[in-house]
């Protein structure tokens, strides 16, 4: 196999393999928008004690136990999106979207 070859190949997989990365891309973005919000009365928010807002935190709550001044859905390492997002996926919701503001008690400080 000649060295032209290889470039061309190369080349040529490149020219193919970055658009298809792009429109892969758009479409996981434009999926990711399209998910419903989560309510706080879905049964797995309730089971985590989750709120749209970190500021209505029920503190008297054991699944508050854990829970400091500051943190919330959009400093949470299991938010996943764009940072700025009113509403993004969360990891522990699948096929939903978080308050970027929200809480729950599976907030873990991002690495
Ligand atoms: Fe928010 Fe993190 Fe709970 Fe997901 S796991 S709802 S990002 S606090």
């Amino acid at each position: 196999m000649s060295q032209e070859f290889t470039r061309r190949r190369f080349l040529a997989t490149v020219a193919v393999a970055v658009p298809a990365g792009a429109v892969l891309m758009n479409v996981v973005t434009a999926n990711a928008a399209d998910l419903p919000i989560l309510e706080v009365t879905d049964p797995s928010a309730k089971a985590l004690g989750y709120v749209t807002d970190a500021k209505n935190v029920d503190r008297k709550s054991p699944l508050a136990a854990r829970f400091v001044d500051g943190q919330h859905c959009a400093n949470c390492q299991l938010i996943q999106g764009k940072d700025g997002e009113v509403h993004r996926p969360c990891a522990i919701f699948p096929g939903k979207q978080v308050a970027a503001a929200g809480w729950c008690s599976a907030w873990a400080k991002k690495a």
